[in-house]
């Protein structure tokens, strides 16, 4: 059976290796180009270890990492590690075509029979018996597909820093009043701090309106255990603010096509558990497919029999599963933007923009009562 991955992430790279080491070589379709690398880091948990010790990539990725909380027997819980550890890792001896985007699905008596993507060289097709969505929260595969999918823009958002200056603690974690988390993650490479606010209406240039020196005081506040690493965050492009789309699928598959990853489940990033699902989502396609090598339907009604009981709880709690609530009144220093920072509406389309820079700028924080209905 020929399978196409599309997307060299890490649930479509660790579908390739672990069906090239049951014998089945497959060919990975990734937009991006050869040389574009994820940076920063990863806290993979132990739910995400057996996925890449099956294709024979744990130890070199633990080994490349800060263990987190080891157990006695020694094994940590989590790894804080770089994602391009882990990529290069998976994708070590795996045929990638980089610089290909898939734009179309090939259908021939009812079933999907390849992909149509755009390339170096130009348009190419290629026939397969079975493609894998491995595409991301977007994936465009789910919607040539026609795979229906919930997309919910989550209540939360995180504004997050990143720093070359190394954490004295793999992990530290401040849990706020309902619940939300404050996370400070060293790796090899530094440091990254990461805290979860309210979404906040007018999107990144509002979250990050009130500035370095405002967010690395707060964020200080909440985790004093930050203040080494927020020295070295010396630029604005060091901060962003990020909001997260959580995804559901009711339905795993056509004829066809499957899906794993993010394109099936995206769940809000406090979870931590992304890369054990997805990981996890790869590992028993390779096993169903495997298993059925002439019949694409059976190893997709396989994958889903028993792949799906094992990532449902995870779906069912969300990522409500790991907040630890402390209660009583939000502290003024849990709230962002902080106390006496006004946020004002978006300037008119139409204005010039000397005018619009200088006087209404899409958001200018100045010292004041809090804005009516704000944080
Ligand atoms: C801020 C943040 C922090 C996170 N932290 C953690 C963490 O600490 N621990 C953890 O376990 N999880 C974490 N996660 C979740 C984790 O990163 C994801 O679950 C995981 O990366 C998803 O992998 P994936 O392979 O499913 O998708 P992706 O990594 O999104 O890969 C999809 C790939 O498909 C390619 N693609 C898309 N469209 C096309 C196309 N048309 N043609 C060809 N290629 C295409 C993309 O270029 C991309 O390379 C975090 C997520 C976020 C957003």
């Amino acid at each position: 059976m020929r399978v196409i991955v599309v997307g060299a992430g890490m649930a479509g790279l660790l579908l390739a290796r672990a069906l090239a080491r049951r014998g089945r070589p497959t060919v990975v379709l990734e937009q991006a180009s050869a040389g574009s690398r994820v940076p920063g880091p990863i806290m993979l948990p132990f739910q995400a270890y057996d996925a890449p010790e099956d294709v024979g990539v744990l130890a070199r990725v633990t080994a490349a990492g800060r263990a987190i909380a080891p157990r006695p027997d020694g094994t940590p819980v989590a790894v804080a590690v770089g994602r391009a550890v882990l990529l290069d890792a998976l994708r070590d001896g795996i045929e990638v075509r980089h610089g290909h985007r898939v734009t179309g699905l090939v259908r021939e008596g009812g079933r999907v029979t390849g992909v149509e993507a755009g390339g170096p060289e130009g348009p190419v097709r290629i026939d397969a018996a079975l493609v894998v969505g491995a595409d991301g929260t977007d994936s465009p595969v789910r919607g040539l597909a026609g795979i229906p999918a919930s997309l919910t823009l989550s209540d939360t958002a995180f504004i997050s820093f990143r720093s070359p200056v190394a954490a004295e603690a793999p992990f530290a974690i401040e849990f706020l009043s309902d619940g939300r988390q404050v996370t400070l993650l060293g790796w090899p490479g530094g440091s990254a701090g990461s805290w979860q606010v309210d979404r906040i209406a007018g999107g990144h240039e509002a979250a990050l309106a009130p500035g370095l020196d405002a967010f690395k005081a707060a964020f200080t506040r909440l985790l004093p255990a930050a203040a080494g690493p927020l020295s070295g965050v010396t630029q604005p492009e060091q901060v962003r603010s990020r909001e997260v789309v959580e995804v559901r699928c009711d339905r795993w598959w056509v004829p066809g096509v499957t899906l794993i990853g993010e394109a099936l489940h995206a769940m809000n990033p406090e979870a931590g558990i992304g890369s054990g699902l997805g990981m996890g989502d790869a590992l028993a396609l390779a096993i169903a497919v495997d298993g059925n090598p002439a019949d694409p339907d059976a190893a997709c009604r396989e994958y889903e029999h028993w792949r799906r009981p094992a990532v449902a709880p995870y779906l069912a709690v969300g990522s409500q599963g790991t907040r630890v609530v402390r209660g009583g009144p939000v502290r003024d220093e849990e709230r962002w933007p902080p106390p006496g920072w006004v946020t004002r509406p978006a300037a008119p389309a139409r204005a010039a923009p000397a005018a619009r820079s200088a006087a209404a700028g899409p958001v200018r924080p100045h010292r004041g009562p809090a804005a009516p209905g704000g944080p």
